[in-house]
């Protein structure tokens, strides 16, 4: 594997890349990998010829300090999984050599995407997600980029950056992996004790309730059975919402001929997760 700090560096790489005809896939991330980055790596290797992986916690997408500052960073350990997923080239910058990347200069028509859940609760938080995916798509040109469903709403809105600003790149959507318990694996899982392990598995567990009654329940009673349950297990939830995929709009009722989705974040003491269910 090579490592590539420098953005001079990675063009030249890609360069060389592209003369040889060669398919590149993208995966980026902000590191302290797991098994669900894994499952986006091993994907991007089957169907390309070579595999970057970023590994950049980018400033811009945090709208909290302190979970910026906390959040998890184990590029050692990072290094020694991605060599032995045979991954082809390691892309970790600083701030100042992704500051060299010109800032991307155009306004994605986002509609709903942009107003509900992690964009109503986090501003700003897409805009820099946004704008470091720009900027690595700008200076690797992949073929492919591989993005999780764990992160439903991002993955939406990089699909609408890709069809509106980078259509060649296709955006593939990799599966959330769980672990044994159904807790949906995140970075951010490593701030939890043992025992806040446990109970965050209800996430999983109240989102499979809502889906096994979704033709029973109303909306209302969803939201109320999934408020009370996690109450109780002193998980502070964020927002529960059910919504309808295509238009990414809150329904009050389900029928059976459109997509929807369960959408949850909760705060277990200072650590904000987020996950989805189809239902
Ligand atoms: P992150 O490092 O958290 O920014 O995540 C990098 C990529 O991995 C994003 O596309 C995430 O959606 C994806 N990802 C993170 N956790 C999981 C998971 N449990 N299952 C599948 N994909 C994931």
């Amino acid at each position: 594997m090579k490592q590539i700090n420098a953005v001079n560096d990675l063009l030249s790489f890609i360069q060389l890349i592209k003369q040889q005809n060669k398919t590149i896939g993208i995966v980026p991330t902000m590191g302290s990998l797991h098994s669900g980055h894994d499952s986006l790596i091993k994907r991007c290797k089957k169907e390309n010829n070579i595999t970057i992986v970023s590994v950049y916690v980018n400033p811009n997408q945090f709208n909290n300090k302190n979970d910026f500052l906390n959040y998890p960073r184990t590029l050692d350990a990072d290094i020694n999984r991605l060599k032995t997923l045979n991954c082809d080239i390691l892309f970790s910058p600083s701030d100042k050599e992704i500051s060299k990347i010109l800032n991307p200069n155009f306004k994605l028509k986002l509609g709903n995407l942009n107003k509900y859940l992690e964009a109503d609760n986090r501003p700003g938080h897409f805009e820099g997600v946004i704008n470091i995916v720009a900027k690595l798509f700008e200076i690797t040109s992949p073929n492919k980029a591989y993005f999780g469903e764990k992160d439903l709403q991002q993955l939406l809105i990089i699909k609408q950056l890709c069809l509106q600003k980078f259509k060649n790149i296709q955006v593939i959507s990799c599966a959330t992996v769980r672990n044994a318990g159904g807790l949906a694996k995140s970075s951010r899982n490593k701030h939890l004790t043992e025992k806040e392990l446990i109970i965050a598995r209800s996430i999983y567990k109240v989102l499979n309730e809502v889906k096994k009654n979704k033709l029973d329940w109303s909306v209302k009673k969803a939201k109320d059975y999934v408020r009370k349950y996690l109450n109780n297990l002193s998980i502070n939830l964020d927002y529960f919402e059910i919504i309808e995929i295509e238009k990414f709009s809150f329904t009050q009722e389900i029928n059976t001929n459109c997509n929807y989705y369960a959408m949850i974040a909760v705060t277990i003491r200072e650590t904000r997760l987020i996950d989805n269910l189809k239902l």
